[in-house]
């Protein structure tokens, strides 16, 4: 395949102009506070999802809690049998069995102590949470029109150079620009097309003459570099 080299390399020079400003962009502190912003968001918002798993869990807990002092208190009811009380063995039994109870309410008691003060921590955390949250979408939204300002300038920087690049694409044929536009998409680093001059690709330096096997003879004449995967020229 023959290309119009003097006009893509055109074209090219016009389209690295207008990747600059967008990777300056893309870089720039607007966009970079905006995108933190956007990323403190979303976390403060998963934060929030896992206080208010921990907070059902803890309340899980207390219920559970509960239903067990219930059971071992009417278990506990059920049983006492106070018939004889000049039964000497039978008196320190049930003083037994009540001591005995009383330390497992008392050991359930502080367990469920532990959970509601977890439920207090867990409703200062959301909290001062939703409070980060409503500073964060001022900033959202202060960012957001920063960004959108900053935008606007690089359009109105570029628009000329958008229309330069329009103009010198209606000067290419079809097949040169899918051509530069598929190896563009490549993410493969400007400029991707590079001359082929004394068996090297001048866009990765290495030499690869002996892999093109002939294919660069005239002037226009272009191919893949085997390594870089940039369009090779020739002069
Ligand atoms: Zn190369």
């Amino acid at each position: 395949m023959k290309m119009n080299i003097a006009a893509m390399l055109e074209y090219q020079a016009s389209d690295q102009i207008i990747y600059k400003a967008e990777q300056a962009f893309a870089n720039s502190p607007e966009n970079r506070r905006y995108a933190a912003v956007q990323n403190k968001i979303a976390e403060i918002r998963q934060a929030v999802i896992k206080m208010d798993k921990d907070a059902v869990d803890a309340r899980r807990e207390i219920e559970k809690r509960e239903a067990q002092c219930a059971e071992i208190t009417s278990e506990l009811t059920a049983g006492l049998d106070f018939g004889d009380e000049d039964d000497l063995t039978a008196v320190k039994k049930h003083e037994d069995v009540l001591q005995e109870y009383e330390s497992t309410v008392d050991r359930i008691e502080k367990d469920v102590n532990k959970f509601l003060r977890r439920l207090e921590e867990i409703e200062r955390e959301v909290k001062q949470a939703s409070q980060q949250l409503k500073k964060c979408t001022i900033d959202f939204e202060q960012s957001k029109a920063e960004l959108a300002k900053k935008r606007t300038e690089m359009q109105n920087q570029l628009k000329d150079e958008v229309l330069k690049r329009r103009e010198i694409q209606q000067k290419l044929n079809r097949e040169e620009l899918d051509l530069y536009k598929k190896v563009r998409k490549e993410n493969i680093r400007l400029p991707i097309l590079v001359e082929y001059s004394d068996g090297l690709c001048r866009g990765c330096g290495m030499h690869v003459e002996n892999d093109l096997h002939g294919k660069l003879k005239e002037s226009g004449d272009i191919a893949e570099c085997p390594n870089c995967r940039r369009i090779l020229y020739l002069k």
